[in-house]
């Protein structure tokens, strides 16, 4: 059974990589979508698609997953076409995964078995809230894998998103 995943992962944290491990464990494989992959130094996606899908692939791999491929996938701001976007792009799957109502809705239409994950500690593990405290200069690297957080140092991530906060006046 192939399986899918989709988030923005701005950036990826310990709620999707729980979730993303006990796919990859009931799965033969799970395919996992970049979401708005094009989107990139805005306060609310930061991070561009090469960086995510390096945090991605660096966190599973280090836990010994290998049974993933991270595939981006584009915007095209067109519901009632996104998921034959989505499917012109992955290999073929049979089940779904995400708690996006949206997501879940137009699968479904599609004949697509879609499951639900238990989230994780959601108000902690959470794109937002990680966002919140990077600005803040709060704590954030205990709600990310180690691997993310090497990424972020890497790419000098803090102060990008502090330089996105300024104004030209
Ligand atoms: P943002 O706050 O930027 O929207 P997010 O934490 O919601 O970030 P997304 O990339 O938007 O992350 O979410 C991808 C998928 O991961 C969605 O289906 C979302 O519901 C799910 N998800 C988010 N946080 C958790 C969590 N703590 N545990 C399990 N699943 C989660
Ligand atoms: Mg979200």
């Amino acid at each position: 059974m192939r399986a899918l995943y989709i988030g923005r992962f701005q950036p990826y944290h310990l709620g999707h990589h729980a979730v993303i491990k006990q796919i990859a464990s009931e799965a033969e494989e799970v395919i996992i979508c970049i979401g708005s992959a094009q989107r990139s130094h805005e306060l609310d996606n930061p991070f561009t698609a090469g960086e995510r899908y390096m945090m991605i692939s660096k966190s599973l791999r280090e836990e010994g997953i290998l049974n993933f491929y991270i595939v981006p996938v584009l915007d095209v701001n067109w519901n009632a076409v996104w998921v034959s976007h989505v499917e012109s792009l992955i290999p073929p799957v049979e089940i779904v995964y995400t708690n996006n109502p949206l997501i879940e809705r137009l699968f479904k239409e599609r004949g697509y078995e879609v499951r639900t994950p238990m989230l994780f500690n959601r108000s902690e593990y959470s794109g937002n809230e990680i966002r919140r405290r990077m600005l803040n200069n709060e704590d954030w690297e205990c709600l990310v894998p180690r691997a993310v957080v090497t990424v972020i140092k890497e790419i000098d991530g803090m102060s990008r998103l502090r330089e996105l906060t300024r104004r030209d006046e």
